[in-house]
């Protein structure tokens, strides 16, 4: 194998220059951490008192995050990717809508995007979020309590609620079975994990028998996480069914920090980026260790995790095609990594976001805060970006 991340011809082969410019402007303007600190406090507010700044954030930070607001728009995108052997995970960008009815037009919205990309020949899975499904409180509760239902069981309105929950869970997982569509299952805050886990568990048990098609997430800012991959195996092996695993090192740090913080609990996150690091990668090497039982998604944008997964695949014998093992990034970012795996015929996939503009800004303002120049990012995707306009100039 001979791979390279620097390779900006293969990473940005599919954007004009007209595009390039864009990603140029925005990587940019959020290398100022006071701009990205104040437009994300900013943004939410202004959207919701209705002045016209729809057409702004089209043109800048949805076009480059998002694949467009309803399923349909995101085909042309998803036919791009496909020619350039990427494949796509849909995700209904859709967040923080909270009531039954919202819960159940979610549950379509998924059953349809299930629907399409099963009449796709590059759209394997689809992403869901169980904040979507269920109301957000709920979920808190169920997670204080350790044993399941213990907590609400003094509220019967409370146990048929999530009843429902677990039905619409199951219908999804149902059509995707059907349909052979990877269902994954996105990983939250750490007040409300416990029965998101508990919840992927069950589906894992009922679906995943012969293949995988139910993924828990697991974010390896956690210092827990490794741990809970472990058992989670263990658990699998016992049950008789296959773990899905998508592997992230999580997006919800600095709030995991401050609400450790103003309540007087040990922080859940690691201590330094270095433990991180060496979580993500053990994660990696154990699920590519455990390939029979284990299906997993290499989730990241860092060069150093999937170069080492890479190697170690060839190093194993492992086919880069291997239907156990996925490696994705963002649509928006790491295109270096994205495209380059695919011309060595890796299952890569870019996370395609889509949703009406007003309800995708908490998916947007991540974005922003994950590419301001704190986290190095930006430096990374703008270094990417000069170089290949300069080989362009050039050539
Ligand atoms: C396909 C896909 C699906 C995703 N799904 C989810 C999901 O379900 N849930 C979720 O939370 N996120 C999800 N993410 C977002 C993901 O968590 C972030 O993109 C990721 O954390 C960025 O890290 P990286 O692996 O790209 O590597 P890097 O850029 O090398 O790492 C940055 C990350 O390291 C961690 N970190 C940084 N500084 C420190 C520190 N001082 N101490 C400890 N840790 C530190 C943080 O997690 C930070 O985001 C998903 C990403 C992708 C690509």
């Amino acid at each position: 194998m001979n791979i390279s991340f620097d390779n900006t011809e293969n990473a940005f082969a599919y954007k004009s220059d007209k595009d390039l410019k864009g990603a140029k402007f925005l990587f940019n303007t959020m290398g100022y951490p006071w701009f990205v600190q104040i437009g994300t406090r900013l943004t939410p507010f202004i959207m919701k008192t209705g002045l016209p700044v729809d057409g702004i954030i089209r043109k800048t930070i949805f076009k480059q995050f998002v694949g467009g607001e309803t399923l349909e728009e995101t085909a042309a995108i998803g036919s791009i990717l496909g020619k350039y052997g990427v494949q796509v995970i849909l995700d209904y960008g859709v967040e923080g809508k909270q009531g039954e009815a919202n819960f159940d037009h979610a549950t379509e919205v998924f059953i349809r995007v299930i629907n399409y990309a099963a009449t796709q020949t590059n759209i394997p899975f689809i992403s869901i979020k169980v904040t979507g499904l269920a109301r957000f409180g709920l979920l808190q509760t169920l997670n204080e309590a350790p044993r399941l239902r213990s907590g609400i069981h003094d509220h019967e309105e409370e146990i048929d609620e999530w009843d429902r929950v677990r039905e619409r869970m199951y219908t999804i997982c149902e059509v995707a079975a059907e349909k052979n569509i990877g269902v994954l299952i996105d990983a939250e805050e750490t007040w409300i994990q416990d029965p998101v886990d508990r919840l992927t568990m069950e589906m894992m048990e009922i679906f995943n028998k012969s293949k995988v098609i139910v993924y828990n997430t697991i974010q390896l800012y956690r210092h827990d996480r490794l741990h809970f991959l472990h058992i989670s195996h263990q658990i699998a092996k016992q049950k008789g069914f296959k773990l899905g695993m998508k592997l992230v090192r999580g997006a919800y740090m600095e709030k995991e920090r401050e609400r450790a913080y103003d309540k007087g609990y040990e922080s859940p996150i690691q201590a330094t980026k270095e433990d991180t690091d060496r979580d993500y990668n053990d994660s990696v090497t154990y699920c590519l260790e455990n390939i029979e039982d284990i299906s997993v998604i290499i989730a990241s944008h860092n060069d150093e995790s999937n170069l080492k997964a890479a190697e170690m695949m060839d190093r194993h014998g492992i086919p880069h095609n291997h239907p156990h093992v996925h490696f994705s990034q963002l649509f928006g970012m790491s295109d270096n990594i994205t495209f380059n795996l695919a011309k060595e015929g890796f299952n890569v996939s870019k996370y395609l976001p889509f949703g009406p503009i007003r309800d995708v800004i908490p998916y947007m303002m991540r974005r922003a805060q994950e590419n301001s120049s704190v986290s190095g990012q930006t430096g990374r995707e703008l270094s990417l970006i000069k170089k290949e306009l300069k080989r362009r100039k050039n050539a």
